[in-house]
């Protein structure tokens, strides 16, 4: 997908218009997790045309001066973005700010589409024409409070959407991602992983819409890295706020097939993995937990056991997760890693055929049998996988309001059990037949 970033400086009215374009939509975007939360990054559709938005905005950048934090923003949306829209403020004119940005967007060589923001009635439409001597053509007269202007708006920007047609992610190839806190040791694993002996990297750089990606094979198999070199160069204020980094991972994880989320064996399980680690899950992709600097923790067998609990009583919902304990330090079972990430992509787009699926949810029943509630009893009708990444199924039902919580568990536990799809998780949807 594209991404579309906001950018203004403050009270031009950017997240108004934010929520104005994926506003009605955010409840059936259900797949980007964290989104609702965070309200900076989310799905959009104009004219069958997905693409992502990101609202600058919403990324603060500690307590810096306003200059310095619009100018890290402008900055995000230059690195991020395929095309930026640049709001301004109809009832204020030019400021000598939006000139700052203005400079900043200029420079940037991208596309930028000028939003004059808070025209709320035609009378003030003959008024727009100044901002033309910013030098980003037509402005677009729009009211984010009224949603006047957007589709003409939406119309333009879509136009410069970058065709992604010769670049087709190849379906041989396995595309994962590393996600975690900053200092968890990401870019030391990138580079352990890039040194393993039996792995063949290749530096096609720029010949890819992100020139960001590492390319690799290993044992005949292709693998790409995504947001390597994000990873590597560093040192930017921005890139340590905890809103970047999550939106970050979330462009990262949408392209994943796999997920790895790093742990740091040395500081321990923080509030902030588990909430990277939902992202990763509520995407559906597959994910191996990585537990890095092993090399800290004095070890015997019972310490990898209890360390082993301790994740799986924090991160309940990812128990079809692998964990790895390791240490890009000294590269204690890296060669472990690609091997994993293989079988967890397997699984993540295994299907499975529908007779044999019945087979096993007739056993299952025939072992437990459906519940009743208020005197009606859950009837299985049959069951049948509807989609991968990650493998989906609907089961028929007479009615599926009585599709109980712990039984929809049980039916998961099943169907995990007779075809061990570890590393991924499962989705089962209850229909009326
Ligand atoms: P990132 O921010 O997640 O990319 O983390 P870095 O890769 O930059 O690593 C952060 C720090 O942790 C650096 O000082 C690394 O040398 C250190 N580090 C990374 N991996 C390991 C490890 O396996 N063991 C130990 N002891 N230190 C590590």
């Amino acid at each position: 997908n594209s991404v579309v970033a906001i950018v203004g400086r403050p009270n031009v009215g950017k997240s108004t218009i934010f929520n104005r374009l994926v506003g009605e939509r955010i409840s059936i975007v259900e797949d980007i997790p964290g989104v609702t939360r965070d309200r900076i990054y989310a799905q959009a559709e104009w004219l069958n045309t997905r693409f992502n938005l990101i609202d600058t905005g919403g990324i603060e950048i500690g307590d810096e001066p306003l200059l310095v934090q619009m100018r890290e923003q402008a900055q995000v949306a230059i690195d991020e973005a395929d095309v930026i829209v640049f709001i301004v403020n109809a009832k204020e004119g030019i400021t000598a700010a939006d000139e700052e940005v203005a400079k900043l967007l200029f420079k940037s060589n991208k596309p930028v589409v000028l939003a004059v923001n808070k025209v709320d009635n035609p009378e003030m439409r003959a008024e727009i024409y100044e901002y033309y001597s910013l030098g980003f053509g037509e402005p677009f007269p729009i009211s984010g409070a009224h949603g006047l202007g957007l589709g003409d708006l939406l119309d333009e920007v879509v136009k410069h959407f970058p065709t992604f047609s010769e670049e087709e992610e190849d379906e041989d190839t396995i595309y994962f991602s590393l996600i975690g806190r900053p200092n968890v040791g990401k870019s030391s694993l990138v580079n352990a992983l890039l040194n393993e002996d039996r792995v063949i990297v290749s530096d096609i750089e720029g010949t890819t819409r992100d020139a960001i990606d590492t390319h690799l094979k290993r044992d005949g198999q292709n693998y790409v890295i995504i947001d390597t070199a994000g990873m590597r160069k560093r040192g930017k204020v921005y890139e340590t706020t905890e809103k970047y980094s999550v939106l970050r991972a979330l462009k990262a994880i949408e392209r994943s097939d796999v997920v790895l989320v790093l742990i740091d064996a040395e500081t321990g399980i923080r509030e902030q993995d588990k909430k990277i680690a939902g992202y990763a899950h509520e995407a559906g992709r597959g994910i191996v937990i990585v537990v890095n600097k092993w090399d800290t923790v004095e070890t015997d067998e019972k310490t990898m056991k209890e360390y082993e609990e301790k994740i799986r009583a924090h991160f309940q919902y990812l128990d079809y997760a692998p964990i790895v304990f390791l240490s890009a330090k000294t590269k204690k079972r890296i060669h472990t890693l690609l091997p994993m990430v293989k079988e967890a992509s397997e699984n993540h787009a295994k299907r499975i055929a529908t007779n044999v699926l019945n087979d096993v949810i007739m056993d299952a029943i025939a072992m437990n049998p459906t519940p009743t509630v208020k005197g009606k009893r859950l009837k299985v009708l049959y069951a049948t996988q509807v989609a991968v990444k990650p493998p989906s199924f609907v089961v028929f039902v007479n009615e599926p309001e009585l599709m109980h919580f712990s039984y929809q568990r049980f039916l998961e536990n099943k169907i995990r059990d007779a075809f061990g799809f570890v590393g991924t998780p499962i989705k089962i949807f209850a229909r009326k037949r």
